[in-house]
């Protein structure tokens, strides 16, 4: 089979390419230029039913192997994803627009990894044996059934596989919806892992909006939901879930606090500040995007941070070089843009940037407040983009207090060399993944999810494991049964 770098349809369902041109029209854009790359089409109901039935078909003949040859294939949809990592990033940066600096190590390489830890782990799956005297119970670790996974933009190709794998190791089906901003990557996740040898209907991608994203959470016929999206849709997703007791996993939205000590070594505070900030244009859920730095070292911070910002090589997110590209969207960009005249109109310091660029595309500079205060905006909510906030501080206890007053609880980090305080901190931070000295790595082996506001449940690790299997307990009975009458 020849690798061909652009997907065929708009749909893959039951181990092919499927069109539908009744559903309707979704255009890709290329946000370097703003040109459409291609042009898909949404899910009709008749696809969605046909995505539902080949995954129900397939589901128990899949769950029947062992789990040695279910991990095999993943192993092999790994190995594949690493051999053409070139042409999958370069996918990822025409879907999302982050340059290929960034895309040729963390995006299929992500979704490697993810295919290839679940897939190294699908075979010591299982239950447990609990003697009770003579009697005993053993426990089943079985899958959910069909799982559907649903994706935010900045992290198609991750995302996809970061769902896919657990399930498929778990021995459940997928179907997968792209946000529709970037429905390119996961078409290939999909394709690959076909030709690693999975078996036809399990894992199936079909696009659209949220109508369709909505059809499929409310099918009867799906056991499972994981959405990675914003706190708003993922209170709809989960309600709409609840109504037919589903299982949930939420990978929502955050405004994490990055906490900077005076005794913090200052170039590595401001490289995970950078990481926390500016990395895909700013578009990471766990994003520092608090950046509380004390009030004795504040300028010297915000000094280098300014030096560092002038190296970014803001260009073609295809030329090597290029260190920042593109926002997703010309949506995107006008909502980060309108954070930065809110910013400006509540008094906060342009320390940085905050222009758009004069040139094609959806680019804006890499941007500095400082002197921001708790109660500002751009403080407050979520902006996904490149606008950092800068607050003082003066001691631990007043910023935990503040690091901690969101709605969020998704990530946080701290920059310090005392390390009796770094832990203290970590132990006080209300966020589901924590940093230490560095930001926002993100391991396959490390679980990963939000408290509060920011999700239910966790991706990777073997805690991915329980939310995409359940047990069931078998007594077995070794006397006779002693009934009252
Ligand atoms: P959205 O919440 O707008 O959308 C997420 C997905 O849900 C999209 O595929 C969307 O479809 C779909 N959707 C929308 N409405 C419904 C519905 N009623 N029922 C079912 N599905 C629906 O998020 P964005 O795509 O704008 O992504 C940005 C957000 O994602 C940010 O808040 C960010 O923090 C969060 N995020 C969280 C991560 C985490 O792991 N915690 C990681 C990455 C991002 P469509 O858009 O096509 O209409």
């Amino acid at each position: 089979m020849t690798y061909e770098t652009q997907p065929r349809a708009s749909h893959f369902i039951d181990g092919k390419y499927v069109e539908d041109s009744a559903g309707a029209e979704i255009e890709v854009i290329y946000p370097a230029t703003g040109e459409r790359i291609a042009t898909l089409h949404a899910a009709t109901p008749a696809i969605i039913e046909q995505a539902i039935a080949a995954a129900r078909r397939a589901q128990p003949a899949w769950a029947a192997m062992t789990g040695s040859e279910r991990g095999r294939i993943l192993r092999r949809a790994a190995d594949l994803m690493r051999e053409r990592n070139h042409d999958l990033s370069v996918l990822e940066t025409r879907d999302t627009g982050k340059p290929y600096q960034e895309t040729s190590v963390a995006d299929a390489t992500s979704g490697a990894d993810a295919m290839e830890y679940f897939g190294g782990l699908a075979a010591s799956l299982t239950g447990e044996h609990i003697q009770l005297g003579e009697n005993w119970v053993y426990t089943r670790r079985e899958p959910l059934g069909l799982c559907v996974g649903i994706g935010a933009w900045n992290y198609p190709t991750q995302i996809a596989c970061w769902k896919a794998a657990p399930a498929l190791a778990c021995g459940n089906a997928m179907i997968f919806k792209p946000s529709e901003t970037t429905p390119l990557c996961a078409l290939k996740v999909a394709e690959i892992l076909h030709e690693a040898g999975l078996p036809a209907g399990l894992c199936n991608v079909v696009q659209g909006m949220g109508e369709v994203g909505h059809a499929l959470v409310t099918d009867p016929r799906v056991d499972k939901v994981s959405l990675t999206g914003s706190v708003p849709t993922g209170r709809k997703v989960y309600a709409a879930a609840a109504e037919g007791i589903k299982h949930v996993t939420m990978e929502l939205g955050g405004k994490s606090p990055l906490i900077v000590f005076e005794d913090a070594d200052i170039d590595n505070a401001v490289s995970g500040a950078i990481l926390g900030n500016f990395y895909s244009s700013g578009q990471v859920c766990s994003n520092g995007t608090r950046v509380f730095v004390h009030r004795d070292i504040k300028e010297a911070f915000l000094e280098r941070l300014c030096a560092r910002l002038d190296k970014a090589v803001i260009g073609d997110p295809l030329d090597e070089a290029t260190s920042f590209g593109p926002m997703v969207s010309q949506r995107q960009l006008e909502i980060a843009l309108s954070y930065v005249e809110k910013g400006a109109g509540e008094g906060a310091r342009l320390a940085y940037g905050g222009a758009r660029l004069e040139r094609e595309g959806f680019y804006m500079q890499p941007t500095v407040f400082a002197d921001v205060t708790d109660d500002m905006v751009i403080a407050r909510e979520e902006i996904f983009g490149p606008v950092m906030a800068v607050l003082d501080f003066e001691d631990e206890d007043e910023v935990m207090a503040r690091a901690n007053d969101t709605e969020f609880g998704l990530a946080a980090g701290v920059f310090t060399r005392d390390l009796a305080r770094a832990h203290r901190v970590a132990a006080r931070f209300e966020a589901g993944t924590c940093y230490i000295n560095t930001y926002n790595d993100a391991p396959v082996e490390a679980p990963f999810g939000g408290m509060k506001n920011s999700g239910v449940g966790r991706e990777n690790s073997k805690a991915a494991i329980e939310h995409y299997s359940q047990l069931k307990s078998v007594f077995v009975r070794m006397d006779d049964v002693e009934a009252p009458f």
